[in-house]
């Protein structure tokens, strides 16, 4: 075994096994779609045949294995939700702040400027506004997945709001973050792709039909939450495999390393632990790795506090 997992507990059942591979999942998703964001499929093409390889690079220059914004948030997000033992929106916000005086590698500008109210005015909530249907919310939402894992649907959303709503205020990042999450979930127990279909997002479509994936394919997807997610749906939906999903998504451009993250996380909860491939998790930086599979465990275990999550 890598010396990453030397002493990190071994997930204790088939759910803790799926939120690890789906913490895992969103970091590969991010640092193999990194190497192509802001790039055209025709561009990827030219330059890197099919992209299927974590080697760093791109518009900000990583490591190989390096990660962007998409997984430090989610796991500043991840830290401020087991220290404060809940989805609390001032410890979120003080996580936030920390993380975004670290000087991430990236940052959206809706994050920026939320952060940025938040430390003037103390502010939890972005007033709601058509401006914040950005995918900033979405991409970072796993750790809410996982700590309100068992809980009814209604407190996962409010949860899923509490995170969003610091930076992004917007009912279709809210309703694409929401489903995010209530995936996610289905798919830690035991949920197959059709599941999650129709439990999910048909109703998502019923309600807002501009996420249907149906129709043209979605190439050079934008940061706006409902591109990014029909990338992503399209990508899920046309290949069975977590590998076979994350390399069409990625080869999309566009906004690369966050539907990366957002069919990673997703890919790796449906198809599980033993489908995220070996090579792509030796390249993955090893206190990232580290991190995502601590951080998974601890999460599920605050959420066994409140009530058991079933196989
Ligand atoms: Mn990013
Ligand atoms: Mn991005």
């Amino acid at each position: 075994m890598p010396d990453t997992h030397a002493t990190v507990e071994r997930p204790a059942n088939a759910v803790a096994a799926r939120a690890e591979a789906a913490y895992l999942g969103l970091a590969l998703g991010d640092a193999l779609g990194a190497t192509v964001e802001f790039m055209t499929p025709r561009e990827i093409q030219a330059q890197h045949g099919c992209h299927r390889t974590i080697r760093g690079g791109g518009w900000l220059k990583l490591k190989p294995g390096a990660v962007t914004d998409d997984t430090t948030m989610a796991l500043a997000l991840g830290n401020a939700i087991l220290a404060a033992g809940d989805i609390d929106a001032h410890a979120i916000g003080e996580a936030f702040d920390a993380w975004m005086r670290a000087k991430p590698v990236d940052i959206g500008n809706t994050v920026r400027r939320g952060i940025i109210e938040f430390r003037r005015t103390g502010r939890l909530a972005a007033p709601p506004s058509e401006h914040d249907a950005g995918n900033g919310a979405c991409m970072r939402v796993l750790p809410v997945a996982l700590a309100t894992l068992g809980q009814p649907e209604d407190a996962v959303r409010t949860a899923c709001r509490v995170q969003a709503h610091l930076t992004h205020h917007n009912p279709l990042s809210d309703a694409g973050t929401e489903t995010i999450a209530l995936m996610i979930q289905d798919a830690l127990q035991g949920a197959d792709l059709d599941a999650l279909v129709h439990q999910r997002l048909l109703p998502l479509i019923d309600a807002f039909p501009i996420f249907d994936p149906d129709g043209k394919r979605e190439e050079n997807p934008s940061g706006f939450i409902k591109d990014t997610l029909r990338a992503v749906f399209q990508a899920l939906l046309d290949t069975d495999s977590f590998e076979t999903c994350l390399i069409d998504v990625v080869n999309r451009g566009g906004d690369a390393d966050t539907t990366g993250a957002i069919a990673g996380m997703l890919a790796g909860a449906l198809y599980g632990p033993a489908s995220l491939p070996e090579p792509w998790l030796a390249s993955l930086d090893h206190g990232t790795r580290r991190a995502c599979a601590i951080q998974s465990q601890a999460l599920l275990a605050q959420a066994c506090g409140n009530t058991t999550p079933t196989l």
